[in-house]
């Protein structure tokens, strides 16, 4: 008990205060696009011929953040005349077409339905699924439980049973595999209920879109109401979504 009172005093508090006070994240973080809409549209066309995922709209000029894995790829065309990637990571969206941006995001805090403030503000039980996920997601999920981020300060926490949650957070690009375990815990879950998508492989099937290992994306299977775009979303992209959106 000493050694734990002693080390407590040691290294302090560390818990951020984010969102109380801004946080600053490392200039190679990749987050929300900077897209200049007067740029050469042969340029444009050279970025999306380039984009792995397809996530160019190079008529529009716009990136689909849905599909995007934040590669970098397309900052490096032209030294960036096109798009570089700012260190906003608030990027969550109540509809999955608020995505596909020139370069801005719809406030998402006001686009948060009223009746899951008042039914989940206080108190977020969710039951994660991996539909066939790298990884990469879950365990930056995962990270949100570490005393730095120390979500159940927001009363959000992360359960083992559907039975006891009260909405669903899906990563991964829904593999055919995982289908049927996917919708029977969306089942399992009493209503009303949440869908999460979190990352680009829920959203549009990320890397593997095209696959016909993958069923597509949820919001084909199962309704989803709130979108984290990332590959994989900074924990702090979850963080901000799920406060915005619930809290
Ligand atoms: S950062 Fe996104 S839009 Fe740019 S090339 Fe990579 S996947 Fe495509
Ligand atoms: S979105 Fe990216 S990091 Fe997340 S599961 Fe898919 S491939 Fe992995």
């Amino acid at each position: 008990m000493f050694k734990v009172i002693s080390n407590r005093l040691e290294q302090g508090y560390r818990t951020t205060t984010y969102p109380k006070e801004p946080i600053q994240l490392y200039s190679g973080f990749r987050g929300l696009p900077e897209i200049n809409s007067q740029c050469d549209p042969v340029i444009v066309r050279q970025c999306a011929d380039l984009c792995p995922q397809e996530a160019i709209l190079a008529a529009e000029k716009k990136i689909d953040l849905g599909r995007c894995t934040f590669c970098g790829e397309c900052a490096q065309v032209a030294d960036g005349a096109f798009v570089r990637f700012s260190q906003n990571f608030e990027m969550g969206t109540a509809h999955r077409e608020d995505l596909i941006t020139s370069g801005s995001l719809p406030d998402l805090a006001a686009h948060a339905k009223i009746h899951f403030k008042k039914l989940f503000g206080r108190s977020l039980q969710l039951r994660q699924v991996s539909a066939g996920g790298c990884n990469a997601c879950e365990a930056d999920t995962n990270v949100l439980n570490t005393p730095f981020f120390d979500l159940s300060r927001f009363g959000i926490d992360f359960v083992a049973s559907p039975r006891h949650a009260d909405g669903l957070h899906v990563t991964g690009p829904i593999t055919v595999n995982m289908k049927a375990a996917l919708l029977a815990t969306y089942e399992a879950i009493p209503a009303p209920k949440l869908v999460i998508a979190s990352g680009c492989c829920p959203i549009s099937g990320g890397p593997f879109h095209g696959s016909g290992e993958i069923v597509g994306d949820l919001n084909s299977l199962i309704p989803v109401d709130l979108y984290i775009p990332g590959c994989p979303p900074h924990p702090l992209t979850t963080l901000h979504a799920l406060l915005a959106f619930f809290k």
